[in-house]
């Protein structure tokens, strides 16, 4: 059992990428799952090796439309966006890496808050292997850590709705103190 993890832009979905290529030259059985599938790459999410196999992600929303979809033969099963996942992901990659798969999932491991996102800390401690990589700072060039959330343009609030309507948000990745994150004064967490 192997976790990617780290900011957006750390390169997470490359390393995955990487490391799926590589079982498709050592000819193992894969299966791809990417919960909430985004438009980056075309809607559909595909890994091709230099020998024109084509392995297709399979979009998901719940670690039940993952188990639903699984193939008794996938050697390698790849999940990205895991952060997204509900807490069945976590027994479920445990009875696959029991089974003899590899199971590699890649996700950020904290939200704009900073705070631990979803299964990732779960996941993380299980884990046989974990990478955390870092992006570039966009204000000070350092390694990155942190995702900033920006509400049409300026540093969304400790508070803001997790739902935006209306408003225009974006992501940027920062170090820990180039991450803003503006709280209302009861919110501020004391320094005992
Ligand atoms: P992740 O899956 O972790 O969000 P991706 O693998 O999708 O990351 O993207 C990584 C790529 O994003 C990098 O190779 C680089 O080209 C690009 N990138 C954009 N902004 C940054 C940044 N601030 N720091 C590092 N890489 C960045
Ligand atoms: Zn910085």
């Amino acid at each position: 059992m192997e976790v990617v993890t780290g900011v957006m832009f750390s390169g997470k979905s490359e390393e995955l990428i990487r490391r799926v290529r590589r079982s498709i030259i050592a000819k193992k059985s894969i299966q791809i799952f990417k919960s909430h599938l985004d438009d980056r790459y075309g809607g559909v999410f595909s890994i091709s090796s230099h020998d024109g196999r084509v392995v297709e992600a399979i979009p998901v929303d719940s670690s039940l439309q993952i188990s639903q979809n699984l193939r008794d033969d996938a050697d390698v099963i790849a999940v990205d966006e895991a952060q997204f996942l509900d807490a069945g992901i976590i027994p479920l990659v445990g009875t696959l890496a029991a089974r003899g798969a590899r199971v590699i999932l890649a996700g950020t491991d904290m939200d704009f808050r900073g705070e631990p996102f979803g299964p990732m800390p779960q996941l993380m401690a299980v884990a046989d292997l974990v990478d955390k990589l870092h992006a570039i700072c966009v204000v000070c060039g350092g390694p990155a850590s942190r995702n900033q959330r920006l509400i049409d343009g300026r540093p969304a609030r400790y508070d803001s709705p997790t739902i935006m309507i209306g408003g225009r948000e974006s992501y940027e990745a920062r170090c820990r103190h180039c991450h803003e994150l503006p709280r209302r004064d009861e919110d501020q967490v004391p320094l005992l």
